[in-house]
């Protein structure tokens, strides 16, 4: 049998039997959202798994943005940003980035993923080192390996393992380090005082992948620079348009020569067609309302403080986290299942992860807090998770 069959094969009698034991959570359609709360399979269930960080999808000021571009330009671009894809939209959008980052300029890619894969593919090559945290986002992961640079990792946030590993680099080599600003599996932040002075000594480029702190980290959620209070420390701002930001795509904000230099050199952004007017419009839009609605922020962080305390009060084991991303360990990847099972039967929309997304032995069940869940929201899940952990076995 051709091996690529056996793999298909062995991948789908896997599936099948999460399935046939009632453990399949994944791929389930939301057939209604309001605010914290979804309709899945007809049931009304509140959401432990988006990433509408600060509540914004659906914002009236966004939708009408959307609108209003869709009317005016349609629903397409036909076209490439370098050649006939550019709208007033697009430059308008970039500009509104650079200034929400405070950098000259930024470029936006079609979404996330293919904004790692071509930036750190454009930025370094087959003579150059990158240089990545081991809990990195998989989009960076294949931007490296598609980069055909050497491809070294370090520790995860482990400061000693980064200068090392910048010591080992060649000095007459491009030298870039690529770090997330939170991780999305554990919830916890880079130690970015430490990598971005490393980086300096080292002369080392630094890109930080802020998917999960635009809107999250800092006191006005401008990210982690303004968490850190460290204007200036990030060469490369990434950051995807489809989190807190309620839309599709990516983007990079830095110094004017790297993004005009990515403008004309990074491939997934020359050989592929520029975002779709009403979701250029939606994004530009959601920058300006988190600026103007200052509140969405505190009330994210206060969120965080409530349900990460009153997890750890409970007993439970987040990690690190200290953000809206808390990891609930489980154990093993049948744990797992079986507390995600037990909390959507009690209308708690939560989903597990397991091997080979986090380590054998640390499944989870990952948890997003957002700014559109309440207090007494947030009291309701607490007690379904303690119930749960309880009968599990998560807790003891
Ligand atoms: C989600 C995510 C991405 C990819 O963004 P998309 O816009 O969904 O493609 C990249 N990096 C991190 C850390 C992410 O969590």
């Amino acid at each position: 049998m051709n091996p690529i069959q056996k793999r298909i094969d062995e991948m789908n009698e896997r599936i099948a039997g999460i399935r046939e034991a009632g453990l399949y959570f994944y791929l389930q359609p939301l057939e209604e959202m309001e605010g914290a709360w979804v309709v899945t399979n007809g049931r009304r269930m509140l959401n432990f798994a988006s990433y509408s960080y600060l509540g914004l999808l659906g914002h009236p000021k966004i939708g009408a943005a959307a609108k209003e571009a869709l009317e005016r330009y349609g629903t397409g671009t036909h076209g490439v940003r370098i050649l006939a894809g550019t709208l007033p939209l697009h430059n308008e959008l970039e500009q509104t980035i650079a200034r929400f980052k405070g950098t000259d300029d930024a470029i936006v890619y079609s979404s996330g993923y293919v904004t790692n894969l071509a930036t750190v593919s454009a930025l370094v090559g087959r003579n150059d080192v990158v240089i990545c945290d081991k809990f990195n986002h998989a989009s960076i992961v294949d931007g490296c390996l598609l980069s055909q640079a050497k491809f070294v990792r370090f520790r995860h946030n482990d400061m000693d393992g980064l200068e090392r590993r910048l010591q080992q680099a060649d000095p007459d080599v491009g030298r870039l380090v690529v770090v997330d600003a939170v991780f999305s599996m554990d919830g916890d932040i880079i130690n970015l005082p430490e990598v971005s002075r490393l980086c300096r000594e080292y002369d080392a480029m630094l890109m930080v992948d802020e998917a999960h702190s635009v809107g999250v980290l800092g006191e006005t959620g401008h990210g982690i620079e303004e968490h850190f209070g460290l204007h200036g420390a990030i060469d490369l701002h990434m950051g995807t348009l489809s989190k807190t930001i309620p839309s599709v795509g990516g983007y990079v904000a830095g110094k004017q020569d790297v993004i005009t230099y990515l403008k004309h050199v990074a491939r997934a952004f020359v050989f592929s067609a520029a975002l779709p007017p009403a979701q250029a419009a939606a994004a530009k839009a959601s920058f300006e309302v988190i600026e103007e609605e200052t509140e969405r922020v505190k009330l994210l962080q206060r969120n965080v403080e409530l349900f990460l305390g009153g997890l750890k009060e409970r007993g439970f084991d987040t990690l690190d986290s200290e953000t809206p991303i808390v990891p609930i360990i489980c154990g093993e990847d049948e744990r797992a299942y079986q507390m995600a099972k037990r909390c959507q039967e009690e209308d708690i929309f939560v989903l597990p992860v397991v091997s080979p997304a986090v380590p054998a032995g640390l499944a989870r069940l990952r948890a997003n807090v957002t700014a559109a869940h309440t207090e007494e929201d947030i009291a309701f899940a607490l007690d379904v998770f303690e119930r749960a952990g309880r009968e599990v076995g998560v807790l003891k």
